[in-house]
């Protein structure tokens, strides 16, 4: 059944895939009611900066909106500072934690993902986690003191934080159970280079060591680690990945491990529920696997389509193949990565050399290119996306990038 345009459409999640998704149905003519439901106070924010220019202090408040033009042309009911609580297709209806209800004819889910804790820092003094615009202003009041700063975790957000936090003439130092830093994104040996790099800008990075615990009653002083050394620490940045938001959802019918599985459309098994962003799991129509991507470019590919489909019902969009795409900025440096490198790949240079400043490298494994990393390149990864995106084979890579 499609749906009526006058109906009211409900999202959950007022961050980047909700905005997407409501811009989205306004421009393919919905023109009911869309109510905007979010569990921060503020209209949406872009998270990105929350780790660079916000925490070197180089952007306030005011750079992160997502629209300059601001957001009375969306004609959205904003009820920000509150929390879905729970969700019940039987009557359409989303209670809120305030206790009102409120009903839907569509629904888009968009709430995104929390950073994950570690249980040892819970309620410790000093230790920090970032995902909001609130977790960002507390750490970089934090860092204003000077002190030194322990990062738990060389994932994008560790490694970001912590090459802000040096630029502020913080000292820091990177705790990572793994053999290198953003092992999962890039593979070891880029992995290393990335490492290498913070090093020679005076972050100290170890790595193949875990954290076995806290020391300090109230507030944090210092980092245990596994190998029996501690690290005095005036603050603790613990990042160490993220979860899906989808308490809320408990009791629903809906598929909610790790994400909110959805067909390569974004609909879920409700009917006129779509789901899109860092909450969802989407189903990837190449290889049939659902994948929950984490990445700033997949929410918005996501909650174009979503949104479509929410209004044109089955059949209406094709499916969307995704090829992850994510940038990071550290220090100087752009890094972005198409596809999903790993380690054990075969690693082919076709632009710079690995000790250059910018380079392109390719990825394969067996016969098959299953990534590229680029430093400072930005524009050959896009056609790398796109050969991704067709399957292209390892030689048939290097030849039309090289
Ligand atoms: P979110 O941005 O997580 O938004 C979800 C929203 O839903 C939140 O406002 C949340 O409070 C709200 N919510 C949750 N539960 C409920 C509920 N029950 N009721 C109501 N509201 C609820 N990606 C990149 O590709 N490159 C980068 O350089 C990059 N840097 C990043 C830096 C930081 C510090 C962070 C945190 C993320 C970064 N990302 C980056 C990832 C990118 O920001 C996310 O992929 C993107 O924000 C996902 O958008 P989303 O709308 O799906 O989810």
């Amino acid at each position: 059944m499609s749906f009526e345009v006058s109906q009211r459409i409900v999202v959950v999640g007022a961050s980047l895939a909700g905005l997407r998704a409501i811009e989205a149905l306004r421009r393919l003519g919905h023109d009911g009611e869309i109510i905007a439901i979010s569990a921060e106070p503020n209209l949406p924010y872009d998270r990105p900066p929350l780790s660079k220019q916000f925490l070197t202090g180089e952007w306030n408040d005011d750079r992160l909106s997502l629209r300059r033009q601001g957001y009375d042309d969306l004609a959205v009911d904003w009820r920000l500072g509150v929390a879905a609580r729970s969700l019940d297709p039987g009557s359409r209806c989303v209670e809120l934690d305030d206790g009102s209800r409120v009903e839907y004819g569509g629904l888009v889910i968009a709430t995104g993902a929390a950073s994950r804790a570690l249980p040892a820092a819970e309620g410790l003094a000093g230790t920090h986690r970032l995902r909001s615009l609130d977790d960002a202003r507390t750490l970089r009041t934090a860092l204003a003191s000077g002190g030194r700063l322990v990062v738990v975790g060389a994932g994008f957000i560790g490694m970001e934080v912590a090459a802000s936090a040096r630029m502020r003439g913080v000292e820091v130092v990177v705790v990572e159970a793994l053999e290198a830093p953003l092992v999962r994104g890039l593979g070891r040996t880029l992995g290393e280079l990335v490492a290498a790099r913070h090093r020679e800008r005076g972050v100290d990075i170890r790595c193949g060591v875990g954290v076995a615990g806290f020391v300090g009653r109230q507030r944090v002083e210092a980092v245990e680690l596994t190998d029996g050394s501690s690290i005095e620490a005036a603050d603790v940045l613990v990042g160490i990945g993220v979860l899906p938001q989808v308490g809320w959802l408990a009791g629903s019918g809906l598929d909610v491990a790790n994400g909110v599985l959805c067909d390569a459309t974004g609909a879920t098994t409700l009917e006129h529920v779509v789901a899109a962003g860092d909450v969802a799991r989407w189903l990837d129509p190449r290889s049939g696997a659902a994948v929950r991507h984490e990445h700033w470019t997949s929410a918005v590919e996501q909650a174009g389509v979503a949104a479509a489909r929410l209004l044109g019902g089955p059949g209406s969009v094709e499916p969307l193949a995704q090829v992850s795409y994510v940038w990071s900025d550290q220090f100087d440096m752009r890094i972005a990565i198409a596809g999903e490198p790993a380690s054990g790949d075969t690693l082919h240079v076709t632009h710079g050399r690995l000790d250059e400043e910018r380079f392109l490298a390719l990825m394969g494994r067996s016969e098959r290119f299953v990534g590229a990393v680029s430093l400072g390149r930005p524009r050959l990864l896009s056609l790398c996306r796109e050969l991704l995106e067709r399957g292209a084979t390892f030689e048939e890579a290097i030849r039309l990038v090289g």
